[in-house]
């Protein structure tokens, strides 16, 4: 496995801090670490309100990538509140395709399982988009 991986994960267990910030909001159960294309890492958690205005962990470290000025992602990396890696659901999914369309998203690489190292391309996961 590319060392890459490991500094992602680490990257994201080190922001994984879940807790209770007020009566209706909970944030930091769920984390993720994006690899822009530039080489740099960047991390979000998610925040969860009571009236849905929270935000997955990986749109979180998506908007943060934004924020620093770059938007074409190359790996991506969630660590879940049990600890297993997850895909990224379908809002998220629709987002990384839309930064970047054209076919561009299918080669973002999604860890599936850190333990055994196995991933999958954005493409493989969401072959047709429904613009196109
Ligand atoms: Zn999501």
């Amino acid at each position: 496995m590319d060392k890459i991986w490991t500094e992602m994960y680490k990257a994201a267990i080190a922001v994984k801090n879940k807790r209770k910030i007020s009566e209706y909001v909970t944030c930091g159960g769920v984390s993720a670490a994006i690899l822009s294309k530039s080489g740099k890492i960047y991390t979000g958690v998610c925040i969860d309100t009571s009236s849905t205005l929270g935000i997955c962990a990986e749109r979180n470290a998506i908007f943060n990538m934004i924020t620093n000025g770059e938007h074409e992602i190359d790996k991506v990396l969630c660590v879940m509140s049990n600890g297993s890696n997850g895909t990224p659901c379908g809002a998220c999914r629709e987002l990384m395709v839309q930064l970047m369309p054209n076919g561009k998203y299918k080669d973002i690489e999604i860890m599936l399982d850190y333990t055994s190292g196995r991933t999958v391309r954005l493409g493989e996961i969401t072959p047709l988009w429904w613009i196109k």
